[in-house]
Formats: C-alpha cells, sequence, structure tokens
C-alpha cells in the first residue's frame, strides 16, 4: 500500500464514532476481595492475589495486615494494583494475617476515602472491612444510623457494617452475628481484627468467595484463579449465609442467617470471572462454552466463520462454532495496552482517552459471511462500533449472536449496569436493535438455555426483572 493510501484510508476512520464507543459505559463489576491468614508475606501474596483481581475493579486497591503487636496497618491508594504498591509498601505492611480489595466504584464515587479496607477505629479494638456487593437497604440503615448518632467518613456503604458492629454489645463475632441479618442484597465481606479474620457470603450468594490453603494458613479470595497465582490449593466456596471465623484456635463456621436462597448472579459466568476460575463447582470457561453451543442449537445461521469478541466471548464463540462445526476463526484483535482512562467509571474519565480498543483482521473477515457472538449488549454503541469496523474490513454479512439474554433492568447487586433508561434493549427489541448496530440479524440466548447452561441456583433479575430481595426504593430511581 503506498503512503498516499493510507492517508486516503485513515480519513475514512470516523474518530467522532470511536471516542463515543471509547466513552460507553460498560458493564462493571464492583471490586474483588483477598485475604490471608497465618501466612509469611501475607502483604506480598495479597499483592499477587488482588493483582490476578484486578479485572473486577481498576479503580482503587488497598492492603491491611496485623503486625506481630497486633497493631492494624493499612496503605491503598486510588489506582492499580502495580502502579502503587512497591516492594517497599509492602515491606512495610508486616505481619501473617492481611486482607485486600480492588474497587470499581459505583456506590458511594471515587475518592481515596472509599478505598478499602475500610479502618474502623474503636476502643474495643480496631477492625478493617474489605466487601463485594451492593446492599440494597444502604440508604435506609444510612439515614437511621446518623439520625441516632453515627458519623461517617466516607459515602461507599462499606461504613454501615462497620457502625452495625459496633453498636452490639458482646464478643467481635457476636456483635457480627447480630449486625449481618440488618444488611439486604449482595455482599462477600473479609473482615479482620488484631486476632481473627472473618468471610462471610450473603444469604443469596451474589457474588463468590472462596477458601483455599497454603501451607499452615489458609487464603481467602472472590475467584478461584487468584489461588493458582501463589499456589494455594482451594477447599471450597464460603456457603451463602455463612460466617466462617479463623484464629489461632482454628476455623469454626456457622450460619448468620437460616433464610437461604441461593441465587449466583448469572453476569459472573457471563462476563465478569476469570475463565480460569470455578464457581459452584462450574468453571467460567466451561459455563461459556455451553452457553455457545446451546446459543447454536438456539439460533442456527449458516457462514463461513464464527468469531468472537475478546475476551470474555472467546469461550462461548468456541462453543457456537463447536456445535455448528462452522469454522472458529480469530477475527478481532484487543490493544493490548488500554489506559486505565478506558476502565474508569465516570464519563470525564473515560474521556480523556482517545484509542482504539478492537480492531479487525482484515485477511479473515474479508468477504466472509461472519457469526459474531458477543456475551451481552448493554447500550449498543460498542455492538454497532464492533459491526462497522467487520464491514469496514469487508465482511459480507455480520450475524450477530448475543451468548445471554437482553439486559433490560438495571442491577442492584454490585454490577454497573447502567440505568434502565440507558439499556437498549428496553426500548428496541431484536429485530430493530439489529437495524441499529447495523448487523444482518441478531439473536439473544433465552433464559430457558442460561439455565440450563447454568443450573437454576442463579439471579438473572437483569434479564427478567424477577429479584430476588426487596428492592427497596431502588427502581424509581
Ligand atoms: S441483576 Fe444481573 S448483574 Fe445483578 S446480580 Fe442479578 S444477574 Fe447479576
Amino acid at each position: 500500500m503506498s503512503v498516499g493510501q493510507n492517508e486516503k484510508n485513515e480519513k475514512k476512520i470516523n474518530f467522532k464514532e470511536n471516542i463515543q464507543y471509547l466513552q460507553e459505559r460498560e458493564l462493571h463489576e464492583e471490586c474483588g476481595v483477598f485475604g490471608v491468614f497465618n501466612a509469611n508475606n501475607a502483604s506480598y501474596l495479597t499483592y499477587y492475589g488482588l493483582h490476578s483481581l484486578q479485572h473486577r475493579g481498576q479503580e482503587g486497591a488497598g492492603i491491611s495486615t496485623v503486625d506481630e503487636n497486633g497493631k492494624i496497618k493499612r496503605q491503598r491508594a486510588e489506582g492499580l494494583v502495580s502502579d502503587f504498591f512497591t516492594p517497599k509498601k509492602l515491606d512495610q505492611l508486616d505481619g501473617k494475617m492481611a486482607i485486600g480489595h480492588v474497587r470499581y466504584s459505583t456506590s458511594g464515587g471515587g475518592g481515596l476515602e472509599n478505598v478499602q479496607p475500610i479502618l474502623i477505629r474503636s476502643h474495643r479494638g480496631d477492625f478493617v472491612v474489605a466487601y463485594n456487593g451492593n446492599i440494597v437497604n444502604a440508604l435506609e440503615l444510612r439515614t437511621e444510623l446518623e439520625l441516632t448518632g453515627s458519623i461517617f467518613h466516607a459515602s461507599s456503604d462499606t461504613e454501615i457494617i462497620g457502625h452495625l458492629i459496633q453498636r452490639e454489645t458482646g464478643d467481635f463475632k457476636t456483635r457480627l452475628l447480630k449486625a449481618l441479618p440488618k444488611l439486604e442484597g449482595a455482599f462477600s465481606f473479609l473482615i479482620m481484627n488484631k486476632d481473627e479474620l472473618f468471610a462471610i457470603r450473603d444469604k443469596n450468594g451474589f457474588r463468590p468467595l472462596s477458601i483455599a490453603r497454603l501451607e499452615d494458613g489458609y487464603i481467602f479470595s472472590s475467584e478461584s484463579s487468584a489461588f493458582n497465582m501463589i499456589g494455594a490449593s482451594f477447599i471450597r466456596e464460603i456457603e451463602a449465609g455463612e460466617l466462617l471465623r479463623i484464629s489461632k484456635n482454628g476455623l469454626k463456621t456457622c450460619k448468620y442467617s437460616e433464610e437461604i436462597n441461593k441465587t449466583m448472579c448469572a453476569m459472573e459466568y457471563i462476563y465478569f470471572s476469570r475463565p480460569d476460575s470455578d464457581i459452584n463447582n462450574l468453571n467460567v470457561h466451561v459455563s461459556r462454552q455451553k452457553c455457545g453451543e446451546l446459543l447454536a442449537k438456539q439460533s442456527p445461521t449458516k457462514a463461513d466463520i464464527v468469531i468472537g469478541v475478546p475476551d470474555s466471548s472467546l469461550s462461548a464463540a468456541m462453543g457456537y462454532a463447536k456445535y455448528s462445526k462452522i469454522p472458529y476463526e480469530f477475527g478481532l484483535v484487543k490493544s493490548r495496552y488500554v489506559g486505565r482512562t478506558f476502565i474508569s467509571p465516570t464519563q470525564a474519565k473515560r474521556a480523556e482517552g482517545v484509542k482504539m480498543k478492537l480492531s479487525a483482521m482484515k485477511s479473515v473477515i474479508k468477504d466472509k459471511k461472519i457469526i459474531l457472538v458477543d456475551d451481552s449488549i448493554v447500550r449498543g454503541t460498542t455492538s454497532k462500533h464492533i459491526v462497522q469496523i467487520l464491514k469496514d474490513a469487508g465482511a459480507k454479512e455480520v450475524h450477530m449472536k448475543i451468548a445471554s439474554p437482553a439486559i433490560i433492568s438495571p442491577c442492584f447487586y454490585g454490577v454497573d449496569t447502567s440505568t434502565s433508561g440507558e439499556l437498549i434493549s428496553n426500548t428496541l427489541d431484536a429485530k430493530q436493535l439489529s437495524e441499529y448496530i447495523g448487523a444482518d440479524s441478531l439473536e439473544f440466548m433465552n433464559t430457558e438455555n442460561l439455565k440450563k447452561a447454568l443450573g437454576n441456583d442463579i439471579c438473572m433479575a437483569c434479564f427478567t426483572r424477577d429479584y430476588p430481595t426487596k428492592t427497596y426504593n431502588l427502581l424509581k430511581h
């Protein structure tokens, strides 16, 4: 290609649309937690654990340890784990017990004061809290606590549990057991005082949390893939409604609630979790492949190749190709060096960066009828952009297959799915949406097939509006 031709092609790029695409509000997870009990270099282990959970939140990271004198130490910052934690900082966090957190801010907004672990100072003993999820009755609880004298330092709802514990009487575990039933919604907590570490999962088990063994110690993580990173052996998941306490006297477990109603978030399988994580004994990659196979059975289309949108849709695309016997191809390349601005939650921060995120493999795409598999559609502008770059690369036809049902309602359990009004499937049906994004056809996976792939104990509220808990006034906002 001559220099002149190159210039001509560059002029064809619609920079305005690309910026819009990069600014689009995608699905975002709200945090990951990691904990260590009785292991040397606990801060370093937590660093590696948080690094492997970085996809669950990129806005802030923090680590707390308990040193040999029982003093709680803490370091936290806005930004990525690897940007802030240096060996010098990790050495300052001495001790054999640690909890850590990576944050994506939806509830409470950004700012250092909201970066976890949150430290609660008390004459009965300090403690730190890290959590993943969203408390649906946070507003009610916070209002009640403030009206009766509690003072909050940050705007996120993590402090609520701290205040609730403070108000109770008895030893720490007793106070915790009295406080937890007041919380409604999704939460996987790691809470640490100078002697004990607690791992707690809400009674619906919305967010994952597992325990593993490392020599004489124990490791906790939002995702099991983080155990592999440090050579820990998976033991089991923390059960829905379980409070697990670990101290020098060993490991003890009990239920904080008897009203168990297991509804693991379907989006953990579809989009958030790493493919090498297992949830409820089901590997995430395998579950996505199964979704792809069921989608191929549900929605067959003649085509030359199947491609997936990197990274979370590749397993589903492989499944679609396997069942349909249409060759799987490598059709889209994702930039490895997507800056932090692209994954920051606020519109202003997203607007800072202007770079391409995906590009098409022209030699693979040109003159082909393509099955394009994606995991979900939120506002539609991403899909529109991808279809456009495939057509620009010479695709003859693009048939879009979505490996989950249409998202029609917001999530109140810790996932930023946008508001009802921003969800494109709230206003357009599949045919209209296909036209809007410029595809030749579009089909979503149905809810029956999603259940076949993931089992019955899942939350599908963003697809069905059937929320497994009370939603208080959140649906009105
Ligand atoms: S509403 Fe959707 S995103 Fe939220 S927990 Fe349920 S399945 Fe997950």
